[in-house]
């Protein structure tokens, strides 16, 4: 019998998730030449490119341009898209494992971290993700309850999540109407009675998550004043000890806009360092947000945050909290609870030749869209190294027509790559008409009504 990936018995890999991850991995298989590879990626989504459509801002779209790496890819024969079929649900992972190969999951990290304070339930309390996931009209968050009419807002983190919910919540709309964002949300902005927006970092300007450029951008909103405290960037000594090439790329971004003072009209980003929210009060919905100072604690490893005596409170109609993503469980795999990712020795699941994982499900909601290239290939890596040692083999019937045949019998309106393309005409022919890169649809039944035309 011939061996897996070669001509005669293509290497048929599953690829759960269309995003980056899925993309760069699918990608790394083909640059291999010398092996005859076939990859049906699989996403719930009617549309492909994850986070890239679902997470990145609509006032970013020079990021988006990553996709047209990603048609490439897809455009490789060998390489077919199934939307509408989520695993567990529509197809489970010992169905994927008979028709394949290897089964690579990149399905990322769909949920978020809590905070665990008293009233983060109230109504007004949002998770970024969650923000995120409705301005830019993914189908499952369309009908979030997001209320823009307090005139203040919080956001807790300081990763380049919450500078993206902070820069969203006071660019001015007309700003926005030139991008592909939600028409719900452009119409809920355009309304939007938010003026002052704070930035909490429970610890200081020297440990922030986010990047210069993003902290530059939100001093340059027209009409918004980033406000910063120059005394917040006089560091502790094992703060200045400690400063790297980014924190020190950070610091510049900050003393450049340090000291600014907003005049009356302008609405206003300001960065808190050193608090964190310890209790969201309210009604029947968010009033204020009860802060601690914090002092840097060093556990020999990092600086960490630890909270001082010293409260204050800060009145806010609309929290969000921006602590970072969470990956969840999957059927059939290990999960390590306290990481949030699929336990992996360099992309291999543990003691499991034949899946692999890779993005933030391997490891962890960390590091941007170029970060997820070198992760697929190291798991790519593992992954033929596997092929070649010949631990891979078909466990049952991989005859690409069969997994086909039981997809469509499972899921009758599945969207194959055609059908996406379909989908993105019509939503970038809509955008054009008003001077857009596109129009999204917010629900998968008016995409799947474009495929019926
Ligand atoms: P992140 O970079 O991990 O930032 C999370 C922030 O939340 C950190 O400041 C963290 O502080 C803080 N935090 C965590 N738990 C907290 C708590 N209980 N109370 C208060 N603060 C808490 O995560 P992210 O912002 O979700 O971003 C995820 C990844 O996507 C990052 O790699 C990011 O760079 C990337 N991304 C990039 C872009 C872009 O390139 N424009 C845009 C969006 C996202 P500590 O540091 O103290 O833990």
């Amino acid at each position: 019998m011939s061996a897996v990936g070669t001509a005669a018995v293509p290497l048929r890999v599953a690829i759960v998730g269309s995003g980056p991850a899925g993309f760069y991995t699918a990608e790394h298989l083909q640059r291999h030449a010398e092996i005859a590879v076939e990859i049906d990626m699989y996403d719930r989504l009617p549309t492909p490119y994850g986070l890239v459509r679902g997470g990145v801002a609509p006032d970013h779209q020079k990021i988006k341009s990553v996709t047209k790496a990603y048609e490439r890819i897809a455009a490789h024969p060998g390489f077919r898209f199934y939307g509408c079929v989520e695993l567990g649900r529509d197809i489970t992972v010992e169905e994927l494992d008979a028709h394949y190969h290897v089964i690579v999951l990149a399905v990322g990290a769909p949920t978020d971290r809590r905070m665990g304070i008293p009233g983060e339930g109230l109504a007004g309390s949002l998770s970024a993700t969650d923000f995120v996931a409705w301005y830019n009209a993914h189908p499952d968050h369309v009908t979030l309850d997001v209320d823009l009419s307090p005139a203040e807002a919080v956001v807790v983190g300081n990763g380049n999540v919450a500078v993206d919910v902070a820069r969203i919540l006071v660019t001015p709309a007309d700003i926005l109407a030139a991008t592909d964002i939600a028409d719900h949300a452009l119409a809920r902005l355009r309304e939007s009675n938010i003026t002052t927006v704070t930035m909490l970092g429970r610890r200081g300007p020297a440990q922030a998550a986010f990047t210069s450029k993003e902290i530059r951008e939100l001093g340059e909103i027209p009409g918004v004043t980033l406000v910063v405290d120059p005394a917040d960037l006089a560091l502790d000594a094992a703060s200045q000890a400690r400063v790297d090439e980014d924190a020190h790329r950070i610091l510049g971004a900050l003393q450049e806009v340090a000291g600014r003072v907003p005049t009356e009209k302008d609405r206003v980003i300001r960065l808190k360092f050193l608090t964190s929210p310890v209790e969201i009060r309210g009604g029947s919905t968010v009033e204020e947000v009860v802060v601690v100072a914090n002092e840097l604690v060093d556990d020999g490893d990092a600086l960490r945050a630890k909270a001082t005596d010293q409260t204050a409170v800060i009145p806010a109609g609309l929290v969000l909290r921006a602590v970072g993503y969470r990956a969840e469980a999957i059927p059939g795999y290990p999960f390590d609870e306290r990481t949030g990712i699929i336990p992996n020795d360099a992309g291999r699941v543990k003691d499991h030749v034949g899946r692999y994982v890779a993005g933030w499900i391997k490891r962890g909601p960390q590091g941007v869209i170029g970060t997820n290239k070198a992760d697929a290939g190291e798991t790519v890596k593992t992954l033929l190294g596997d092929v070649a040692d010949g631990a891979v083999c078909a466990a049952g019937d991989t005859d690409p027509a069969s997994i086909d045949k039981l997809v469509r019998t499972r899921v009758p309106h599945v969207v194959s790559w055609d059908d996406w393309l379909v989908i993105d005409e019509a939503e970038r022919g809509a955008g054009a008409a008003t001077g857009r890169p596109r129009a999204k649809f917010t629900t998968i039944e008016d995409m799947l009504r474009v495929l019926e035309r």
